[in-house]
């Protein structure tokens, strides 16, 4: 058995980062950028006006000469001549500043007589309430870096450089395959011995959060045979293959030998993990495949422990690990050396609660769970008051 973050590891090893593709960038959110972009133009593209007012010369200022209004500029219509000594142009926010003016006085600042401008503003000086072309960003300068992930603001910052079509790393395609006799579909009359199954939309939901869309859901019954199948299938058209169920050893176990046989690579079975223990994962030709041991609490705990950073990866990112802080825990908590725990807690980013009932079957915690409080394997005890690192979810 290896460790957590030998497992980790392991899978960061194992998974390259997809092709590229080019998108629209209105399809982008959540993409990561395959290549650095250097901006095609000068932002701001030109002198503009931070404020409404009245572009001048400080230089009429200084010599005390009339300034009087000789036009204006509006945001998208420029004042297109050149201002000369004494005149002063009326221009508004985002309006480029015409030739020769060198300062925007608000017009808070101002009053008008007959056309001629006086200014009560003692603090005029040349750049005043301009933003100067170039400021923020230089024509040809780097941007947004290779491997940033595409947020709203990164999005828009790309959109301000006019451009329509970016590169991405793509998305990965996932297959998941629901294995147990046991498992009937939500919404029918259950019936004896059986229990309704969760996992399909527990992992496709988390899946979507995650920013997959291309996802399909395959259920085998406990049967080698039709594992086999369905796992061959999924092979093709899949980069992810994820089996729930069916990993452990038992003799309704199938998981295991179908992957055996179909001769895909094992990097590692089994975790020193609380829950989640007997997990797999293998690789066959740059597919990846997941063994996520079927209760339910196991199979959400390892997808966000393992499958979403393995996504992460191979989507580009370059952080992939769970985001991790550490805070005051309020309860204490116990437990036998040997094995990482994953506590579905609650927490206020300040302090945390481990919640009631951390059973690998029990979802009821896990549903008003916001992370997973981390233990280490050597741990044993942790007293209130102590901090310990946490995972959100
Ligand atoms: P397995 O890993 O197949 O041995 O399953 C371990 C436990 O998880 C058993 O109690 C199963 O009934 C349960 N289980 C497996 N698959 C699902 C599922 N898709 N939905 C709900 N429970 C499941
Ligand atoms: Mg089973």
């Amino acid at each position: 058995m290896i460790s957590v973050s030998e497992a980790q590891n392991s899978i960061f090893k194992s998974v390259s980062s997809s092709k590229q593709e080019t998108i629209l960038i209105s399809k982008s959110s959540g993409f990561v950028l395959s290549k650095s972009i250097f901006c095609p133009l000068d932002l701001p593209p030109f002198d503009q006006s931070a404020m409404d007012g009245y572009a001048i010369k400080t230089e009429d200022i200084l010599n005390a000469t009339k300034i009087r209004i000789a036009g204006e500029s509006s945001a998208g219509k420029s004042f297109t001549k050149k201002i000369k000594r004494g005149q002063a142009i009326r221009i508004f926010t985002g309006a480029e500043i015409p030739a020769g003016a060198d300062a925007v006085v608000m017009q808070e600042k101002i009053s008008v007589k007959a056309d001629q401008l006086f200014i009560a503003d003692e603090n005029i000086f040349p750049g005043l309430n301009i933003r100067k072309k170039g400021s923020h960003i230089k024509k040809g300068t780097l941007a947004i870096s290779k491997g940033t992930i595409l947020t709203p603001a990164a999005i828009g910052l790309l959109a301000s450089m006019g451009l329509k079509i970016i590169p991405v790393f793509k998305k990965p395609a996932v297959a998941i395959i629901v294995t147990g006799n046991e498992l009937q579909k939500p919404g029918t009359k259950l019936s004896r011995g059986k229990i309704y199954e969760s996992n399909a939309v527990t992992l496709e939901s988390a899946l979507k959060q995650s920013g997959t869309e291309n996802l399909k859901t395959f259920f085998a019954k406990d049967n080698e045979q039709q594992t086999k199948n369905i796992f061959k299938k999924s092979l093709k058209g899949y980069d992810f293959i994820l089996f729930s169920g069916g990993i452990s050893v038992g003799d309704y176990d199938f998981v295991g030998t179908v992957l055996r046989k179909e001769k895909v690579k094992e990097v590692f079975y089994k975790v020193k993990q609380k829950p989640g223990k007997p997990l797999y994962f293998g690789t066959k030709n740059k597919k990846y495949i997941f063994g996520l041991p079927g209760n339910p609490a196991s199979v959400l705990t390892c997808f966000y422990e393992y499958v979403l950073p393995a996504i992460k990866k191979y989507s580009g990112n370059i952080n992939c690990l769970p985001a991790t802080i550490s805070v005051t825990l309020n309860k204490s908590i116990q437990k036998k050396k040997g094995l990482t725990h994953f506590i579905r807690a609650f927490t206020d980013f300040k302090t945390v609660n481990p919640l009631d009932g951390q059973e690998s079957n029990n979802m009821h915690s896990y549903a008003s769970a916001n992370c997973l409080i981390v233990i280490p394997e050597e741990t044993e005890l942790i007293s209130p008051g102590e901090h310990v690192d946490i995972h959100l979810l």
